[in-house]
């Protein structure tokens, strides 16, 4: 009998706890009805700055002084105090990859972020292939010889000695390069008679052998298909909690400049995700040109979390691997020579000839599609233009929202074709931050108007910023205050101080614009009466704090349609996913 009780205990006690840690894992929903006050609303329309905010079933009802939209609202409203903290509209990212973020999440760092010379990321990489890898492939992120200054390339027998049986891979930070061991080049088919694919090459050495080098995307990406896939369970989880920390970072709506990363249907798992109400961010998709069916429309719900609005090319590659098709060549200096093994006069290639790409654009543009292009180098803006100029006059389409990406060496002249044309600029302003301090190297002078965003804007772009994450860490208000700074993280004077970014110029770069280039402008990026309650609170209001002590901004919160955004790992849907993941492991 008193074992009988002593279970009856502990089975009452089991339930409890089930039953409270669901609770917990139950995301806070807030009420239909809110009003907001006690602390600056930063509308980015007019006024710039409100005292009260009416949100009626996810959408913006009204903004004004707080007796008035009290007063409107009714005894209904929940009023909700901020308490200081500033609302504003959710940030925008134009420009990520957050399905390869997420699967590069349990690859081994091997980035300048956390090591010094060659001899740590040997040791790291030693270490990493000492312990337990359960998974087929070994991957490490973040290979980079412009951060760790001694970093040569591995050598194939290197790479052999570390992992002599199990594929292994090492991808560089830019995502433009990747190493891999003899085992990865059996495993992915590519053998010494490989043709190069275009604007990218596999390493050889003199004698035509295989030296595991991949230069330039279209060559990594050789690899990447050749990953085995996770369970389709895992890798959902992976993306939703990538999709969390942008979240985190203040943002509600990212732009995925092609859906690269391992998955079987990247854009599919993307829309799977978004048919949840309690995704962390809005996705905006470009998608590869092979991902799409053109006869299907662009256009998606955009009350939905996910869209299809474009496509997505490369037209050269990073300037990091000798892959920037710039209008004059790389610098001759000890990095270029010793370091990315450039020859004297290296000028990057371009991935298309001209009457190719004029008619992809075309396909693509007849079709509705938003077309964005990489373009780091003055050529490979050019060939773009060039190839939009008939494609424009024979099929015009005034708002067509085309887009050029990072544009490292965008001339003035092409600034102001690029505005004629009706083409969207978007620049990596983060490469000044993270690599500033080894740019003249690369590009002497040039420096002088390396991301030259300021001259965007006075040319009447609505120009964005962007990290490009996974090539950089997610933190909007880093990227702003960078495009303020232009000071590298290794200190000194700023770069082209005549590109700083004005406070208003940063955040609509990050709201307004950014949801201009992504096509939802009419219902996000601003807060408006009738647009969507998407927004992100601060712990202070971005136009009173100088842009030296952005980066101390916290982020609070982010809601979407007015309810707060649930960014844990542990949230009931993602608990769900973890268990049928772990079935779908235990059944392979
Ligand atoms: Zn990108």
């Amino acid at each position: 009998m008193r074992i009988l009780r002593v279970i009856g205990f502990a089975l009452v006690i089991v339930l409890g706890a089930v039953a409270l840690f669901l609770h917990w894992a139950e995301p806070d929903t807030a009420p239909s009805q809110m009003v907001f006050v006690g602390g600056d609303i930063v509308t980015m329309a007019e006024p710039l700055v409100v005292e009260a905010m009416w949100i009626s079933d996810g959408r913006i009802e009204r903004l004004g002084s707080a007796d008035d939209v009290r007063a409107a609202a009714g005894s209904d409203a929940k009023v909700v105090d901020l308490a200081g903290a500033t609302l504003m509209p959710g940030f925008i990212e134009p420009h990520t990859h957050p399905l390869a973020t997420a699967l590069l999440g349990s690859a081994i760092d091997v980035s300048g972020f956390k090591h010094d010379s060659r001899a740590e990321v040997m040791e790291t990489l030693r270490e990493a292939m000492d312990g337990f890898l359960p998974q087929p492939w070994v991957i490490a992120f973040g290979w980079d010889p412009l951060m760790v200054r001694d970093l040569d390339p591995p050598t194939l027998a290197e790479l052999d000695e570390l992992s002599p049986d199990k594929p292994f891979v090492i991808l560089t930070q830019m995502m433009h390069e990747a190493f891999a061991n003899s085992a990865a080049l059996r495993e992915s088919g590519i053998t010494r008679d490989t043709a190069d694919p275009p604007g990218a090459s596999f390493g050889r050495d003199e004698n035509g052998e295989l030296t595991g080098a991949f230069l330039e995307v279209n060559a990594v990406n050789y690899l990447l298909r050749a990953l085995p896939a996770l369970p389709p369970a895992l890798t959902e989880l992976l993306l939703r909690w990538q999709l969390a920390d942008y979240a985190s970072g203040g943002f509600t709506t990212i732009g995925v400049l092609g859906a690269v990363g391992r998955a079987e249907d990247p854009i599919g798992l993307l829309r799977t995700l978004a048919d949840d109400p309690q995704v962390p961010v809005r996705s905006v998709v470009y998608g590869l040109p092979g991902q799409i069916d053109i006869d299907s429309k662009p256009r998606g719900d955009h009350d939905a979390r996910f869209e299809l609005r474009g496509v997505k090319f490369w037209m050269d590659g990073s300037p990091y691997t000798g892959g920037a098709a710039f209008a004059e060549p790389y610098e001759d200096t000890d990095l270029t020579r010793e370091r990315l093994h450039l020859p004297a006069g290296h000028m990057g290639p371009l991935n298309y000839e001209l009457g190719a790409f004029t008619e992809e654009l075309r396909r693509f543009h007849r079709a509705g599609y938003h077309v964005a292009v990489h373009t780091q180098g003055e050529r490979a803006v050019q060939l773009v233009l060039d190839a939009a100029e008939p494609v424009l006059r024979a099929h015009p389409w005034d708002d067509h929202r085309h887009r050029l990406e990072h544009n490292a060496l965008i001339t003035t002249e092409q600034i102001q074709r690029a505005k004629a044309l009706g083409f969207e600029l978007s620049f990596f302003t983060d490469h000044i931050y993270y690599y500033g301090d080894r740019l003249p190297e690369l590009v002497g002078s040039r420096v002088e108007r390396y991301m030259p965003v300021g001259t965007a804007f006075r040319e009447g772009h609505r120009a964005t910023i962007h990290s490009d994450n996974p090539m950089t860490p997610i933190g909007p208000l880093r990227v702003m205050q960078t495009s303020m700074l232009r000071i590298p993280r290794k200190g000194g004077e700023p770069m082209a101080p005549s590109e700083r970014l004005t406070v208003d110029q940063a955040l609509r770069a990050m709201t307004t614009n950014a949801a201009r280039q992504l096509g939802v402008e009419e219902h996000r990026g601003s807060l408006e009466p009738g647009k969507t309650a998407d927004l992100v609170m601060l712990s202070r209001n971005p136009f009173d704090t100088a842009p030296e002590q952005f980066d101390d901004i916290e982020v609070l919160g982010t809601w979407i349609d007015g309810q707060p955004v649930d960014t844990r790992k542990a949230s009931r849907p993602n608990l769900t996913l973890g268990l049928r993941a772990l079935r779908q492991m235990a059944t392979r």
